[in-house]
């Protein structure tokens, strides 16, 4: 039987209850269609999508991607995970099975439904990055054995998972690579830089810069991102990536916190800290793919992107 409405799709975000995710979701239902949010609860919170309560075409399902998912929808964007590194270090056996097993789940029913499938990769899949800017066709510079390899490996072994099906069973595949993306309904416990200074600058607490400041992070606001996924999750059948999705405004995390604390008028001082093991020195996508194939570019500076997010953490910390 023809659906009722052909353009109205109903659409699985997994992870839809996180940060990324939960801003997908209201684009999604803003664009018109069904939306069924798959989240375990592990870093997500039902208070970034209470505000679809009510909604009749959202739909909320408590699970985790590890196991079996069985339900019927028309379009799969598979965001479930940690995103932070204090999150996905708290228990690194459980990153690796949300990656790889939830991969596996999440197209082993796309498969099933003949449906369109998107994953949600990272820049962590390059490591510490050799190449500068990051281009697509670069390997990437990954430690198999560190503290951060559940999250990079995890996210390469399920990038390879998507290439096979799409290979060995024609899936309809879709593979972006994120890089640091912030805003609001940012959790401001996880540890991520952009939501620790503007945390420690709104509270006067001291800033904490991890080794001597001088790695480089770019940062891309999450309007921007969320329409390159929208974008790719639409592009023709024969675009299947992985593409970079990111801003090429590359900041020292000193100069970060420099701007941190001069929008937010704050008395903190600058601290230092040892660097984590493993922290990428530089990261700079190259999105000169995603201009060509999706005609996707970000539209937000760091400076206007951040008024936004330090509006939302003041009203949470009020
Ligand atoms: P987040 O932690 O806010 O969201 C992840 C969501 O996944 C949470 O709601 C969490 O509860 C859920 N989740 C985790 N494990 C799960 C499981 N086993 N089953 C079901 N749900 C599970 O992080 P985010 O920043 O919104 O990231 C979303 C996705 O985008 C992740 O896949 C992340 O790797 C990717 N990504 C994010 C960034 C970024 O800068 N935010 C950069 C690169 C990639
Ligand atoms: N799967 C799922 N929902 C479905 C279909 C499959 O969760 O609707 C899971 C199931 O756990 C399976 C995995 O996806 O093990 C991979 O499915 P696939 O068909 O590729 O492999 P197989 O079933 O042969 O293991
Ligand atoms: N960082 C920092 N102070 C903090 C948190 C992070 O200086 O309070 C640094 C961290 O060492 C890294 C950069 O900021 O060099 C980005 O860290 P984040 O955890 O946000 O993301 P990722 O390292 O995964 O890019």
């Amino acid at each position: 039987m023809p659906r009722l409405y052909e353009s109205r799709k109903r659409v699985l975000v997994t992870g839809g209850a996180g940060f990324l995710g939960s801003h997908l979701i209201d684009r999604l239902l803003a664009d018109g269609h069904e939306v069924l949010c798959v989240d375990n609860l592990f870093t997500g919170t039902k208070r970034n999508i209470d505000h679809l309560h009510g909604q009749p075409r959202f739909e909320f399902m408590r699970h985790d991607v590890t196991l079996p998912l069985y339900v019927e929808v028309d379009e799969i964007y598979n965001l479930a995970c940690p995103a932070s590194p204090v999150h996905y270090q708290h228990d690194p056996v459980q990153t690796t099975k949300t990656s790889v097993h939830g991969a596996i789940n999440m197209l082993g029913l796309a498969k099933r439904l003949k449906c369109r499938i998107l994953q949600a990769s990272t820049s962590e899949v390059y490591g510490d990055p050799a190449v500068h800017p990051q281009r697509e066709d670069y390997w990437g510079n990954v430690n198999p054995i560190g503290p951060r390899s559940c999250y990079d490996e995890g996210k390469r072994c399920a990038e390879t998972l998507f290439f096979d099906y799409n290979r060995q069973h024609q899936l309809d595949i879709k593979v972006a690579r994120i890089f640091n993306t912030y805003g609001p309904r940012m959790h401001r416990a996880d540890g991520r830089v952009v939501s620790n200074f503007i945390v420690q600058a709104l509270t006067n607490e001291p800033i904490t810069l991890y080794g001597d400041g001088r790695q480089t992070r770019s940062f891309c606001y999450v309007d921007d991102l969320i329409d390159g996924l929208v974008r790719l999750m639409n592009s023709p059948a024969g675009f299947i990536g992985p593409v970079n999705l990111g801003n090429p405004g590359e900041f020292s995390m000193l100069e970060l916190a420099r701007e941190v604390v001069r929008q937010t008028d704050s008395a903190s001082e600058i601290v230092y800290r040892p660097l984590p093991a493993d922290d990428p020195k530089q990261r700079q996508p190259d999105i000169a793919l995603a201009q060509a194939k999706l005609g996707w570019q970000p539209e937000v500076p760091l400076s206007e992107g951040l008024k936004p997010t330090i509006a939302y953490f003041r009203a949470l910390i009020d």
